[in-house]
């Protein structure tokens, strides 16, 4: 069910993130090791989104197999960011396998990415979906649950939310309208990462480099912990500190 990772810290090369690793990304897209109760692999679509020096978000995204693309992996060895986002994406059946509904989301300097499924997502989010202007609709980048989310989550940043209360505050909602939805839901940007847990798996590990939250461990090494079920974990990143919280989504 779509593997995704939020990195925040010193620049690194993208492909340290997303092909070098022993359990990078790109294996993850092929042998991924959790993915519970949906898909076998993430081979329908993947993108990567990240922050240049001058702030700027730049965006990468196709659909098929990313273990395909040469070009991404030329790229990744010499596009370096402290502030990264990238997905591989496993499409929901019923779901259309295109370009632009794979993560990351994107807008305002933030990138956002969904692990999961909302059942009946267009029955069950139109009474949540119909508090955003119906020209934000119809410029959904992708008719799917997922960006719809990032509708419902950017709507809520725009009016002035911070980045847990937008996304925690989207998940309680489609969970109560929704039963049984799975939000894993991934936002980045503004110098914090933020991730949930809500029936999949999420790890972290923060070091003297930084900060990285992932669908699954990149390798073995030390310092790995994996989030509770029903928790969100937020991390910020900036030149005088940094911290990493894991709080329980209690409800309300
Ligand atoms: N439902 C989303 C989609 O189809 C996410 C899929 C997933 O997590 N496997 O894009």
């Amino acid at each position: 069910m779509c593997r995704h990772l939020g990195y925040l810290g010193r620049p690194v090369p993208l492909s340290a993130l997303l092909f070098d690793p022993p359990h990078s990304l790109e294996r993850q897209s092929y042998a991924p090791s959790d993915m519970r109760r949906g898909g076998t692999v993430n081979a329908d679509g993947y993108g990567v989104g990240w922050a240049a020096e001058d702030g700027q978000v730049a965006r990468y995204r196709r659909a098929g197999a990313i273990w395909a693309d040469e070009n991404l992996a030329s790229l990744g060895r010499v596009v370096r960011s402290g502030a990264v986002l990238a997905a591989v994406r496993s499409a929901t059946v019923g779901m259309p396998v295109v370009e632009t509904a794979c993560a990351p989301f994107s807008g305002d300097g933030w990138l956002f990415s969904h692990n999961g499924k909302v059942p009946e997502w267009s029955k069950s989010l139109a009474q949540l979906a119909s508090g955003l202007p119906v020209e934000r609709l119809l410029t959904l980048d992708a008719p799917t649950d997922s960006a719809l989310l990032w509708a419902l989550v950017q709507d809520r940043l725009r009016s002035g939310a911070g980045a847990e209360e937008a996304v925690v505050s989207v998940l309680r909602e489609v969970d109560a309208a929704a039963p049984g939805s799975r939000l894993n839901l991934l936002l980045l940007g503004h110098g914090v990462v933020v991730g949930t847990t809500w029936t999949h798996s999420l790890w972290f590990r923060r070091d003297e480099g930084g900060v990285l939250v992932a669908s699954e461990p990149l390798d073995t090494g030390d310092g790995w912990r994996e989030a509770p079920d029903r928790s969100v974990v937020v991390a910020s990143e900036s030149a005088s500190e940094s911290t990493v919280d894991v709080r329980a989504i209690g409800r309300r």
